[in-house]
């Protein structure tokens, strides 16, 4: 049996077919692995998550994605829950609520009758599932409710429970009419972790407020012991545990000379722009890539950036096509860049080079060391793991980093050029900086910052930080 024990909304393998029809596991890309996977290492451990496919409910396995000693558990889902909870109640509920409501949520009661369903099935796998006394690990905010249902059925487990994205602002989280089920859900929990203090503060404030928690005044800050909150007769633990990647992995890649080769002719089949912009994200509404493609169009315009000189490389990935709002936000972005390509291309050379698929990471490796200054620009992220990628990579030291305040990421990135995405003037403002200072002294001093800062606080580190937390 199990001692530790991942809940998370998918398992970290997808289902692929391959050319002859036969169908196998692979492994999921995404950090969520990446994360999870040291801690894995070396327990016995399990991962209970949705196959990724509707209606497919395969026996428990192991695959080497996480390595054979851990056995993923699916929890098969229907189409219809798939719609209801995944598509509705997750993102196009949760998810814009959580994101500063910058597209308006929906609030369905149909959608959260099956959302409360599918996490009840979630926290019924996980407690069949975990050892006598076993540590569980609930993930992400598809899964609020499952520490108390989960509580409920096994209260001799250690449960942990860990927000990937923000955890919105009080007034904005008292929209939501199920507020006192999800924050009674997280208080089911022996440590909720957020990525910033100012997440943990609003969630102690509101279960306070909600649920007449008691909670102490203890500080909430990067490394501080968490905070406690009261309810019913227990403690949960609240802190912020800004997450990560593998850094040591990235700077690989970057002082690779396949990389650096590669970065080079990828420089050269643009046709060598003397300065190269690089934007990569999901393609989602929170990103800012309106933003930042405004910016840049209004440089061009006005004659601050050379069109002749100057190219943005955009990677989009495609994501949740299925949800309203982000076919409206592709089709804007589409506008957006056939109207600068329109007004300053050339032939044969665009002025923004727009992928709008998925990267493997030889390749956004490659990307992210050619490019001289990367455009990190969302309205409202967790944390964005590109702008740490993105330093990670730099094995020289060179290229600058825009980043907006509204990613976790700011908080411990100081050295880039933070920015409001919503102030148009002042991200072309930073852009337009970041472009000047190529090469400069101060620009390899924060870029220098920048790496190690990142260097230093790895995922490793992220994940035994909150284990060692929740253990204690
Ligand atoms: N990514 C990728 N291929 C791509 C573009 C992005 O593998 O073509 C990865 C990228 O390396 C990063 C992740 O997708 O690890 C995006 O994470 P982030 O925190 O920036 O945003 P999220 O998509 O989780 O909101």
């Amino acid at each position: 049996m199990p001692d530790l024990v991942v809940v998370a909304n998918r398992l970290p393998v997808d289902l692929v077919t391959a050319d002859d029809g036969s169908e196998h596991w692979q492994a999921a890309p995404g950090g969520l692995v990446t994360a999870l996977a040291p801690a894995l290492e070396g327990r016995r451990g399990a991962w209970v998550g949705w196959p990724g496919v509707p209606d497919v409910a395969p026996e428990p396995f192991s695959d080497d994605a996480v390595g054979p000693d851990v056995m993923l558990h699916p929890v098969p889902l229907g189409a219809d829950e798939v719609a209801a909870h995944y598509e509705g109640a997750a993102n196009a509920t949760l998810w814009p609520l959580y994101h500063d409501v910058v597209v308006a949520p929906v609030y369905d009661r149909d959608w959260w009758e099956v959302h409360r369903r599918v996490n009840e099935r979630f926290a019924d796998a996980a407690a069949e599932v975990a050892d006598e006394g076993a540590t569980v690990w609930v993930q992400d905010y598809q899964l609020q409710l499952v520490p108390r249902m989960l509580r409920e059925r096994r209260p001799d487990l250690r449960i942990g429970f860990f927000l990937h994205i923000p955890f919105p602002p009080v007034e904005l989280f008292l929209q939501l009419p199920w507020r006192r089920e999800v924050v009674e859900g997280l208080l089911g929990a022996d440590l909720v972790g957020f990525h910033t203090p100012g997440g943990a503060a609003n969630f102690r404030w509101l279960a306070q407020r909600l649920c007449d928690a008691t909670i102490d005044d203890a500080p909430i800050g990067l490394r501080e012991a968490p905070g406690e909150v009261r309810f019913e007769g227990r403690t949960t633990r609240v802190g912020a545990f800004p997450i990560s990647i593998d850094s040591a992995t990235f700077a690989d890649r970057g002082a690779d000379p396949a990389t650096v080769d590669r970065a080079k002719e990828v420089r050269a089949e643009l046709g060598d722009p003397e300065v190269l912009l690089l934007g990569v994200d999901r393609l989602d509404y929170t990103k800012g890539i309106d933003v930042r493609l405004r910016a840049f169009g209004e440089l061009l315009d006005t004659g601050r950036l050379d069109p002749a000189r100057t190219m943005l490389v955009q990677v989009a990935t495609p994501s949740r096509e299925r949800v309203e709002a982000y076919r409206r936000t592709r089709d804007e972005v589409d506008r957006t860049v056939g109207r600068i390509n329109g007004d300053h291309g050339g032939l044969g050379r665009p002025a923004v080079h727009y992928l709008h698929r998925s990267l493997p990471p030889a390749e956004l490796a490659a990307l992210y060391l050619a490019a001289d200054v990367a455009l990190v620009t969302p309205v409202r992220d967790g944390m964005n793991l590109v702008a740490k990628e993105y330093v990670a990579t730099r094995s020289d030291d060179d290229g600058a980093l825009v980043l907006s305040e509204f990613t976790g990421a700011a908080e411990e990135l100081t050295e880039a050029h933070l920015v409001n995405p919503h102030d148009l003037d002042g991200v072309a403002a930073a852009i337009e900086a970041a472009v000047a200072g190529r090469g400069t002294d101060e620009a390899r001093r924060r870029m220098g910052a920048l790496r190690a800062q990142v260097r230093e606080n790895d995922v490793a580190r992220w994940a035994a930080a909150f284990l060692t937390a929740l253990d204690g």
